[in-house]
């Protein structure tokens, strides 16, 4: 049985005082909750450390929402992933939708990102999706297909037991536009088949296929109760603490 796992993807909002906020507010709605899921927030990066600290006494991970694919150089900017090791981030969101298309990203930079994230023990998000467009063309599961392959190229079933990978619908990120359970539900079966192919039914039975796109407490339950459906990715829903949390009582 596949543990269910909500992280939160704050993107570019909180300053350390709102960090101190979110995180005291989650702690607190949480404390008289016996939740089943698993939580994760990812908080931007200057406020890592601060969450950190915060998150030490509790059981919810931390994670980034990006990373580069050096350990260290001259790269004016960047966060590597020893960087986000120091300040006890467990995980790191990568190939977001955003990074994509507002930041170029492709799948190659993608897969390098990857494979640095795993050799220093952090566990990826790895987001893939089609866009409104790719979905109207019928191409989504070859999308869908292209960015599984290439982000993995390389990497063997022993290096991707920590793997996650988010299912996020372009056009469902941050525009109120929700994949119906079954569109949802009809993707991730398609990716658990296609990883299945790819390295095997034991590893592909057990990898986390968390869903992405406008998930809040209203829509959360019928999307959670998809059978391949194992967590949500939550960008907007995750900045108020109510919310975040009545996703995860849904699982
Ligand atoms: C996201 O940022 O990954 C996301 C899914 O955002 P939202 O929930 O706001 O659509």
């Amino acid at each position: 049985m596949r543990k269910k796992i909500i992280a939160g993807n704050w993107k570019m909002y909180n300053d350390v005082n709102g960090t101190v906020n979110l995180i005291s507010e989650i702690k607190k709605v949480m404390s008289d909750k016996n939740l089943n899921a698993g939580l994760i927030v990812c908080p931007p990066f200057t406020n890592l450390e601060t969450a950190s600290e915060l998150l030490k006494d509790t059981s919810i991970k931390l994670g980034a929402q990006n990373m580069y694919f050096e350990e260290s150089g001259a790269f004016t900017g960047e966060i590597s992933p020893l960087m986000l090791k120091s300040v006890g981030c467990e995980f790191v969101i990568l190939g977001h939708s955003e990074r994509r298309t507002i930041f170029g990203e492709g799948d190659q930079v993608i897969n390098k990102k990857i494979k640095t994230a795993i050799k220093h023990a952090l566990k990826p998000i790895f987001c893939i999706g089609e866009t409104l467009d790719e979905r109207e063309k019928g191409v989504t599961f070859k999308v869908i297909e292209t960015q599984l392959k290439n982000g993995l190229e390389g990497l063997g079933e022993g290096e991707l037991a920590n793997l996650i990978v988010a299912y996020e619908p372009v056009w469902a990120i941050g525009t109120g536009k929700v994949a119906t359970p079954e569109q949802a539900q009809e993707v991730h079966k398609f990716i658990r088949e296609l990883i299945a192919k790819m390295y095997s039914q034991n590893f592909a039975s057990q990898l986390i296929i968390q869903y992405g796109g406008s998930v809040k407490p209203e829509n959360a339950k019928e999307l959670l109760g998809q059978a391949d459906i194992d967590g949500a990715l939550v960008g907007g829903a995750c900045l108020k603490a109510e919310s975040f949390i009545k996703i995860a009582e849904v699982c």
